[in-house]
């Protein structure tokens, strides 16, 4: 028997219904540099997304799921191309700007997006790639940069705002399959080609609830959110959309991501939370050590993409900014877990401990872990294995193709159809993930498993060391061992026996590294991780002995 219950579909375009209206006058707030910042409200956000629907569809003739790109920095108009081009029925392709030239172009041809929306400070990266990139037939260009540069595409070139000017600031939104796809990213391709995955408006819609519970990140119109992880990574972790179910105020950074103008905007504009990868967090450290700013609205700071350090957290807690660790992949939407203690242990020993690990599962992503053999391992806190999930914003193959073709590569699916995360870890008998590496990172030594973020995470908890990463090493009697990389803090003198008897008093003795390289700066991804596999190549090439 059905139920009595009536079968609304869950979209993005009840998302921005709710949020232009009823949280009309929250604002998304983009740094600018210099001067004030711009502003503006939920209402307007709502009216300009139906001016750029009306754009894109009558003088661009976009169709329905045609895939439309954006190649911009976090800012007001990346948020109404977020709602504009899901809610018309088109697809919003976020690209990753920091991406190599040819992974680009291989991206957008594989995508074949129609249209990219690109901010005018990027156009230098964007414009030599054009003419490999064959389906483009526009270029909206939107704020300052050199037009210039666009002289010779082949595309018809657009400005954002001549396009808006005029159209009618409501648009008759059509009411949408919620199993459609909204919103397209692709994974970097660390192994083999980008895979991309699209999200459906009902995946959005319930990540965002999930977003907003008070286990997750638990934010409402009383917060301003620093919104510092890129919106073409992992749909900024669902934050735009999240806000707009509960009026959350943003705070886009624009291109002003280094430590100092982050510092700059936390002091002026008192968001009360930021979500961003360590690395962002380790330089901001650097920079309020050097230059002390009012930091103190910031009293939730979630942190994920890659573990964060115990003395991060740490040292954020001095500030009186509170960490939250959460872990998520772009196949998981990103939200998977989130380090909320338990009540029980609030305010004991404990507490920490929690705190650390990658979190606790949420009702809606069901997890289980995989042995060696292909067992079923328990949640005893002690078995280590693949995770592997499944859930309603979890992905179940990869994006094949415009016709709706679907990729379910077998080292990434199951057969009964769940997602191998390709992480390893051990969980709780609470549900609680601890993960203990990658599975491409794991240090394997003479048959047992070093892990390589429980090195780094030592290793910078010495006074002297600003990053350190751990990668494995061939080794001709081991098969591998760790080379640990370390960034001295500046005057610092360390030398590899100290930090060596450093690591002895956490670390099991036959897993401390032989091999050491100080570095200037650990190599990063795309987004802000370390690249391990930039190291593991300037090892073979002997460049860091
Ligand atoms: P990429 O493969 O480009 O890094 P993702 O951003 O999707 O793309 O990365 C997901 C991966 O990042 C996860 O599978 C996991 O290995 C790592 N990760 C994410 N959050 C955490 C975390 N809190 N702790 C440890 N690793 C994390």
């Amino acid at each position: 028997m059905l139920s009595t219950m009536q079968d609304v579909p869950l979209t993005v375009t009840r998302i921005l219904r709710h949020g232009s209206t009823v949280h009309g006058t929250s604002q998304v707030v983009t740094w600018t540099g210099e001067g004030a910042p711009q502003r503006r409200s939920f209402r307007e956000i709502g009216e300009r997304a139906a001016q750029l629907a009306h754009a894109l569809r009558e003088d661009l003739g976009v169709s329905d799921d045609d895939r439309i790109a954006t190649f911009m920095w976090n800012n007001s108009e990346h948020v109404e191309a977020y709602y504009a081009v899901p809610c018309m029925g088109a697809i919003l392709h976020t690209l990753n700007l920091r991406l190599p030239a040819d992974q680009l172009t291989w991206i957008v041809n594989h995508a074949a997006d129609r249209v990219i929306i690109v901010n005018g400070s990027l156009l230098g990266l964007l414009a030599p790639l054009l003419p490999h990139m064959a389906t483009v037939e526009h270029i909206v260009v939107s704020g300052p940069g050199d037009r210039s540069l666009l002289a010779d595409a082949r595309a018809r070139v657009h400005e954002y705002e001549e396009l808006l000017t005029g159209k009618p600031t409501s648009y008759d939104w059509p009411e949408l399959d919620e199993r459609a796809a909204a919103a397209m990213c692709y994974t970097s391709g660390t192994t083999g080609d980008p895979k991309g995955v699209t999200y459906s408006h009902r995946s959005i819609y319930l990540h965002s609830m999930q977003v907003n519970m008070a286990q997750s990140m638990g934010l409402s119109d009383a917060d301003t959110s620093l919104v510092v992880v890129p919106q073409f990574h992992v749909n900024a972790w669902g934050l735009p959309h999240a806000a707009l179910m509960t009026g959350v105020n943003m705070l886009m950074p624009d291109r002003f991501l280094q430590p100092g103008p982050l510092a700059e905007m936390i002091e002026a504009e008192r968001p009360t939370h930021a979500a961003a990868v360590p690395t962002i967090w380790q330089g901001l450290l650097a920079e309020l050590s050097a230059r002390p700013r009012d930091v103190s609205s910031l009293g939730q700071v979630t942190i994920g993409g890659s573990a964060c350090p115990p003395s991060l957290m740490e040292a954020f807690d001095r500030l009186g900014m509170r960490v939250c660790h959460a872990w998520g992949m772009t196949e998981t939407s990103p939200l998977g877990t989130v380090a909320r203690p338990p009540a029980h242990a609030i305010g004991t020993d404990e507490e920490f401990g929690y705190r650390l690990t990658q979190g606790r599962f949420p009702a809606a992503v069901e997890a289980r872990l995989i042995g060696p053999g292909g067992e079923h391992l328990p949640w005893d806190g002690e078995s280590a294995g693949e995770l592997e999930v499944r859930g309603p914003w979890i992905a179940g193959a990869y994006y094949g193709g415009a016709g709706g073709e679907t990729l379910r590569p077998e080292d990434k699916f199951s057969e009964d159809g769940w997602l191998k995360t390709g992480d390893v870890g051990v969980i709780s008998p609470d549900g609680f993930l601890t993960l203990t590496d990658r599975a491409k990172d794991v240090i394997k030594s003479g048959g047992e498993w070093i892990s390589s973020v429980e090195l780094e995470n030592a290793l910078m908890a010495h006074p002297d060391v600003a990053e350190a990463a751990v990668v494995a090493v061939p080794d001709e009697k081991w098969g591998e061992r760790p080379l640990a990389t370390v960034v001295l803090k500046e005057n610092a003198t360390a030398d590899y026996a100290t930090l060596r008897d450093f690591l002895a008093d956490s670390i099991a003795k036959w897993q401390l590294p032989e091999r050491w390289a100080i570095i200037p700066a650990v190599p990063k991804t795309s987004v802000g991780k370390f690249d391990k596999k930039v190291l593991r190549r300037q090892y073979a090439d002997g460049e860091l002995t």
